[in-house]
């Protein structure tokens, strides 16, 4: 592979393309790059050791410059990294293998809205907060609200197959994206049909989703759009155990509710993490959900039926302004001076599974985790049900030591420690290794034991569509 920051000419060569104000040179890049949110891409560049060592930045703000840019890269055969909001949490968009990173965020235009169909055309590189807001305005919603609005990217969510708080009714990324506009590996513009369902063939717009970066670069999607809700309605349950309040979700998803919002928090959650959020002393495994819709009366109908089905299962209904206060606040502790930071070892496992299996992955995972640290690390560990389908549901552990080894090399193996004993324990319990965070770095490793003979096929869809393995080269474990 070329490396660029030798070479003045490719430099000059990108410049063309972009103009060269968008090419931001080694230096700056190393800086502006250096990692995602990963706590280890965190932890490395904090120690002055980044994971991310691009050697160069291009900032297109075209569909055909991201074209031209990839045909570059591959007459060279130089690496690219697609970046959107760098907020991804698994290592995806570092540029471990140095490189271009691809940074779309200059693709943000809406190009157009269709109100009667309510679909939109959105480029990659809108953020997720502009883009609603915008919708907002015009009475309709994306619907996909990632705690991480303020940074991740449409792209990025695409890529990393991502989710928002709404899902349990309004589905995850793949169901808002009705088709993409993506430039392939070798540079050739492709645009996927986009019409509600189809016959003609197997879905490309799919193998799209969740590729990371690694198959395509997706410069525009049409996505689905919905009417901003006329009303809300909040419900609020504690549950004796995790499992009566797992039942009571089960029964909701079976029987057709359909809350935006459902999130069954443990008794750790509930009484550390939700508890502070709402301002409310909570003991117990609880159950904040949301209802919404354009029909007031069928909301509170919705709302009240869900309700009763939470008293069958043993649930105490609660203040639904514990709901109001969780909706006003949801963001809040995603950010400083909340958020957690070095010297803590942070991180999610948000795996999937269906019902059969879901209390025994949870029983697994957790107890997998806290065999693993030590007792003098001070393990804060809280687990989430929060994006339910109608035959399962995510389980999201959250991890956080607040204070790991001061050697980043021990640090790290701390940290592969917890999380190769979460994942192990929940697919070994019938989870599939992650819901919507996607794989990165962080989950790489296990990606053949997730696919068994099927990792073959990717490998081989990977070599077919980028010969020169330019697109991310290493990423998703291809
Ligand atoms: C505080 C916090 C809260 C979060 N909450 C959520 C949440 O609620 N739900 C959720 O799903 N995630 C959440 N995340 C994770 C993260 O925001 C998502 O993974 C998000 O989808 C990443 O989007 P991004 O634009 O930042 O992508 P990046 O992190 O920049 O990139 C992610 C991957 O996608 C690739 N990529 C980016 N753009 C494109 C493109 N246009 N074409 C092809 N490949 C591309 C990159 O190369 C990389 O492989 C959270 C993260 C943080 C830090």
């Amino acid at each position: 592979m070329v490396t660029l920051e030798a070479d003045p000419r490719l430099i000059e060569s990108l410049g063309k393309i972009v103009g060269a104000a968008n090419v931001i040179p080694t230096g700056e890049a190393r800086t502006q790059y250096a990692n995602d949110q990963w706590w280890y891409a965190i932890a490395a560049a904090g120690a002055g050791q980044p994971i991310s060592r691009p050697d160069v930045a291009v900032r297109p703000t075209t569909a055909q410059q991201v074209a031209e840019i990839v045909q570059l890269a591959n007459r060279e055969r130089i690496p690219i990294t697609p970046w959107g909001g760098g907020s991804g949490v698994q290592g995806a968009a570092n540029a471990d293998r140095g490189g271009i990173v691809l940074d779309l965020r200059g693709l943000n235009r809406v190009r157009s809205i269709d109100h009667k169909s309510l679909t939109c055309v959105v480029e990659a590189g809108k953020v997720c907060k502009e883009f609603e807001a915008e919708l907002n305005e015009q009475g309709l919603s994306f619907t996909h609200y990632p705690a991480s609005t303020e940074w991740a990217t449409i792209g990025g969510s695409i890529a990393a197959r991502g989710s928002g708080v709404l899902s349990t009714k309004y589905g995850k990324i793949e169901e808002h994206t009705l088709s993409v506009e993506f430039v392939t590996p070798t540079g050739e513009l492709v645009q996927t049909p986009s019409v509600p369902r189809h016959a003609a063939g197997p879905e490309i717009t799919q193998l799209l989703v969740g590729s990371e970066g690694t198959l395509g670069i997706v410069t525009a999607a049409t996505v689905k759009l919905h009417l901003l809700p006329k009303k809300r309605v909040f419900g609020v349950v504690s549950f004796p155990t995790l499992a009566s309040g797992v039942e009571a979700g089960r029964r909701i998803m079976v029987s057709g509710l359909k809350p935006p919002v459902m999130r069954l928090y443990d008794a750790e959650a509930a009484s550390h993490s939700l508890a502070r959020a709402v301002e409310t002393p909570l003991d117990s495994a609880t159950l904040v959900m949301m209802f919404d819709g354009e029909y007031p009366d069928l909301v509170e109908l919705e709302a009240a039926r869900a309700l009763e089905v939470c008293r069958e299962c043993d649930g105490k209904v609660l203040s639904p302004s514990i709901g109001e206060t969780w909706w006003d606040r949801r963001y809040v502790f995603y950010y400083p001076p909340y958020a957690p930071e070095l010297p803590s070892i942070w991180g999610t496992i948000d795996v999937v599974a269906d019902f059969e299996h879901i209390e025994a992955v949870y029983a697994e995972t957790t107890k997998a985790i806290r065999a693993v640290v030590p007792s003098s690390f001070d393990l804060s560990l809280t687990t989430h049900l929060s994006h339910w389908y109608e035959w399962g549901s995510m389980i999201y552990a959250r991890v956080k030591i607040p204070k790991g080894p001061d050697d980043l090399v021990e640090a790290k193996e701390l940290h592969d420690a917890i999380f190769r004993a979460g994942v192990e324990a929940a697919m070994n319990a019938g989870a599939v290794m992650n819901d919507h965070h996607g794989v990165g770095m962080r989950l790489a490793p296990y990606m053949s034991a997730q696919y068994g003979t099927g990792m073959d096929t990717l490998k081989r869809i990977k070599r077919a569509l980028d010969p020169n393995n330019i697109l991310c080269p290493g990423k998703l474990g291809l």
